[in-house]
């Protein structure tokens, strides 16, 4: 294997910047690791809550921290971690895995989920529970895209509820509301 990093910091459509395949990539290659500051849950739980609010004041501040395992989180805002400038994407081709490392602590590693071209943008799924969707629009621009980061398995709940509230609001116009 060659020393040749696999990704670089690129602008993206989807979010100001994101990380981009600079070669062809095999699928569930290691791509590039989540590198952090190891924290506690409960530091972990604080610092989520601060950026909670704060994006939901400045559209951005998004959460960069990864669950390392049942004691650790890892907060990877900060350094030399360009894993961060991951986007988003309703159809995902690489995704964050939890792995030991040669030492015996948990690591945090971005595998690809497919087949990925040269220059393709590296992105996967934020996971974010739907309980503030509609604070987090998305624009990855994806055929499946439902229009809000939302992780896959509550998609499904989303689209309803957004089906639901269009037909409100068209209730509500058609009765000169
Ligand atoms: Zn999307």
């Amino acid at each position: 294997m060659s020393d040749q990093p696999l990704c670089e910091v690129r602008s993206s459509s989807i979010h100001q910047r994101g990380l981009f395949a600079t070669c062809d990539i095999e699928e569930g290659t290691d791509i590039i690791q989540y590198i952090g500051e190891k924290i506690s849950k409960e530091e972990s739980n604080r610092r989520a809550l601060e950026w909670e609010d704060k994006a939901r004041t400045t559209g951005e501040g998004l959460v960069y921290i990864f669950e390392l395992d049942d004691d650790w989180d890892l907060d990877g805002r900060l350094g030399d971690n360009p894993a961060r400038y991951m986007n988003h994407s309703c159809d995902g081709n690489c995704e964050a895995v939890n792995s030991e490392g040669e030492n015996g602590d948990g690591e945090i590693w971005v595998v690809a989920r497919k087949d990925i071209k040269k220059d393709e943008e590296l992105v996967y799924d934020y996971g974010y529970d739907m309980e503030h969707f509609l604070d987090h629009p998305c624009l990855c621009g994806a055929d499946s895209c439902i229009g809000y980061i939302v992780r896959e398995d509550q998609r499904k709940k989303v689209k309803k509820l957004l089906k639901g509230l269009k037909k409100k609001a068209k209730k509500l116009s058609e009765q000169g509301m």
